[in-house]
C-alpha cells in the first residue's frame, strides 16, 4: 500500500514520528494508502531547507523566477488529465470537475508568470534638492501554508505560485485527509526547474500546524479551512510576531428576486449547491427567495431535480456529484439534516441513508432539499459543507438583504434579478467580500484577489492576484542624497526634504 511521504530539500521522507494515517478512496471506502504524520522535527527540517534555499533563490531574477512558472503552465496543460485523476481519487469529486479546479489554479500560475512586471518598484526624482526616493517590495523569507481537503490542488496553488514568484521560499502543510495531490504539485515544480529546498512539504494534522506557527524562520502563514481553525491559526500566527492571513467557512445565500429568470436560477442552484457534493466554500447552501409565489414556483422546480441528481464515482462521466470526504463527514452532514428536520424545516428531499449499488461502502449523501428553514435554525447558522440546500423564504428584498448582512459568514453571495437598480444597491450594501449578479460562484479570476469578509476571513488580506503580491512581500522605501546635496552641519528639526 502506498505510502505518502514528506517532501524536504527534493528528498522523500517518512519522519522520525512513525505515525501514519489511512487514506480513503471515499466512492468505496476504501484504505488507498497512508499518509507520514509529521511533528516538530519534520517541520524543522523542511524550514531550515526552505532557510537555506532562500539566498538564491531571492537572488534569481524575478524574470528567471517567472521562466520556471511558463514551464509549470506548461506541464500543468500536459498532465491536468493525472492531476484531475489524483484529485479525485482521493477526494471523490467527478473527473470534470476536479479538471475545472486545475484550470482555476492555473490561472494563479499564470498571473505568476508576469511577477517581474508585478514587483516593479517606484521611483522619485527629486523629491528634495539632490534627494530622490525609490520604493520597492522585498520578499519575506521562508513562508508557510496550511490547506484544507475540498481543493487539494487549486489551494495550495492560490499560494505557492505567487509566494514563490515573489522570492520566497516555501512550505506546505497539505490536508492529510487528500495528500497526495501536494506531492504531485511537488513534482510537476520539479519538472519545471525548481531547485531543491525552495518547496517543501511536511504532511500532518495539529502538531505539524502548530510547529509551523511557532517556528521563528516562518515569516508568515496563508491559511485556507474552517472558521474555528482560520480564527485559532491567525491568533497563535500573529502571537508569534507572524504576518497571517486566515481563510474561514462560509454560509453563502443566494437571493431570488421575483423578476429573475427562474428556470436559469434554478440550474444556478443546481450547480452551485450540489456540485463536489456541496463541499466548496463558495457554494450556495442557502436559496432566499423574495416573497411567497416566487418561493412556490422555485421549489416546484427545484425539488424534482434535486431528487433526480446524478451521483456516482469519479469513473462515471454522468456524474454530477460524489461521495463525500469522510464517513465523519457523512455523519455530521445527516445530523445537520436531522437536527433542521427537527427544528420544523421541511424535508423535500431527503439524501439521509443514500446508497450506491456497488459502492455500498463509500461516503455517500444524496442531494437534500429543505424548505421553510428559518434564521434559528442550526442547519441555517452552521456551515453544513455536503449537498444540501436550505430555502429559507424572505417577504422583501430588504429583509432578504438584512439576513445576509447579519450572518456570521461573509465568503460569497448571489442576487438572481433582471432589475439593474436592486442589483446596483445589493452590489453595494451587502457584507460579503464575494458578489455575484446573476453569477452563483463568484470566484474572482487569477488576476483579481480571492477573500470573505467577517468570519470568512481573518487578517484582511485576499489570497492570489495583487494582494498575494502584498502579502508575500514588504514595502522598503529609499531616500538617497549624494555628496554635493549635503550641506554642513547637522540638522536637528524634522526633515522636510528642502
Ligand atoms: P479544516 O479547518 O478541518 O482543515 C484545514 C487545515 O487545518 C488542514 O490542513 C488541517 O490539517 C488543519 N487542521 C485541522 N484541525 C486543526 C487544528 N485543531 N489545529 C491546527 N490545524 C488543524 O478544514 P477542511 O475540513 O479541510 O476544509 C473545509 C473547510 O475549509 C470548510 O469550512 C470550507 O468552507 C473551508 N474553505 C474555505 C475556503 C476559503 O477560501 N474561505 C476555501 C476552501 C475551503
Amino acid at each position: 500500500m502506498t505510502l505518502i511521504s514528506h517532501i524536504i530539500n527534493g528528498q522523500e521522507t517518512s519522519g522520525d514520528t512513525g505515525l501514519r494515517q489511512p487514506v480513503y478512496n471515499p466512492a468505496t471506502g476504501e484504505v488507498s494508502g497512508h499518509v507520514a504524520l509529521g511533528e516538530t522535527r519534520e517541520v524543522d527540517a523542511a524550514v531550515r531547507a526552505a532557510e537555506a534555499a532562500f539566498p538564491a533563490w531571492s537572488a534569481t531574477p524575478p524574470a528567471k523566477r517567472a521562466a520556471i512558472m511558463f514551464n509549470l503552465r506548461r506541464i500543468m496543460q500536459t498532465r491536468a488529465d493525472e492531476i484531475a485523476r489524483t484529485i479525485s481519487a482521493e477526494h471523490g469529486k467527478t473527473h470534470d470537475d476536479a479538471l475545472g479546479e486545475v484550470t482555476r489554479a492555473l490561472e494563479v500560475v499564470e498571473f505568476a508568470c508576469g511577477i517581474a512586471d508585478k514587483l516593479k518598484g517606484d521611483f522619485s526624482r527629486d523629491v528634495g534638492p539632490g534627494i530622490d526616493s525609490c520604493a520597492e517590495r522585498q520578499t519575506l523569507g521562508v513562508v508557510a501554508g496550511i490547506t484544507p481537503f475540498n481543493f487539494p490542488s487549486m489551494v495550495p496553488l492560490w499560494m505557492i505560485p505567487m509566494a514563490l514568484a515573489c522570492g520566497n521560499t516555501f512550505v506546505l502543510k497539505p490536508s492529510e485527509r487528500d495528500p497526495s495531490s501536494a506531492n504531485l504539485i511537488f513534482d510537476l515544480l520539479r519538472e519545471a526547474g525548481l531547485p531543491d529546498g525552495v518547496l517543501n512539504i511536511v504532511h500532518g494534522g495539529k502538531a505539524a500546524v502548530d510547529a509551523l506557527l511557532d517556528h521563528p524562520v516562518v515569516q508568515a502563514v496563508s491559511f485556507v479551512g474552517s472558521t474555528p481553525i482560520a480564527r485559532y491559526i491567525y491568533t497563535r500566527g500573529c502571537a508569534a510576531g507572524k504576518r497571517v492571513q486566515a481563510l474561514g467557512g462560509a454560509k453563502n445565500h443566494m437571493i431570488i428576486l421575483p423578476d429573475a429568470d427562474l428556470d436559469q436560477a434554478v440550474d444556478a442552484l443546481m450547480g452551485a449547491g450540489f456540485g463536489s457534493a456541496g463541499e466548496r466554500c463558495m457554494a450556495i447552501s442557502v436559496a432566499v427567495p423574495v416573497g411567497e409565489e416566487t418561493a412556490d414556483r422555485l421549489v416546484e422546480k427545484l425539488t424534482p431535480k434535486v431528487a433526480a441528481l446524478n451521483i456516482g464515482p469519479p469513473s462515471d462521466p454522468e456524474a454530477e456529484m460524489g461521495p463525500v470526504i469522510t464517513a465523519e463527514a457523512k455523519e455530521r452532514i445527516e445530523s445537520l439534516i436531522s437536527a433542521g428536520e427537527a427544528e420544523g424545516a421541511q424535508v423535500l428531499v431527503d439524501g439521509r441513508g443514500y446508497k450506491l449499488q456497488g459502492y455500498e461502502g463509500g461516503f455517500w449523501v444524496g442531494g437534500t432539499l429543505l424548505d421553510r428553514v428559518t434564521e434559528d435554525m442550526t442547519v441555517y447558522r452552521e456551515e453544513i459543507f455536503g449537498p444540501v440546500l436550505s430555502v429559507l423564504r424572505a417577504p422583501s428584498y430588504d429583509h432578504a438583504v438584512d439576513l445576509i448582512n447579519k450572518h456570521q459568514y461573509g465568503n460569497g453571495t448571489a442576487l438572481f434579478t433582471r432589475d439593474g437598480d436592486a442589483a446596483r444597491d445589493f452590489a453595494r450594501r451587502i457584507q460579503v467580500g464575494m458578489v455575484g449578479i446573476n453569477v452563483p460562484i463568484p470566484v474572482p479570476v487569477g488576476y483579481h484577489s480571492f477573500g470573505g469578509w467577517k468570519q470568512s476571513s481573518f487578517g484582511g488580506h485576499g489570497i492570489y492576484g495583487p494582494e498575494a503580491i502584498h502579502f508575500y512581500t514588504r514595502l522598503k522605501t529609499v531616500t538617497s542624497r549624494w555628496p554635493t546635496g549635503i550641506r554642513a552641519g547637522a540638522e536637528f528639526n524634522f526633515p522636510t526634504m528642502e
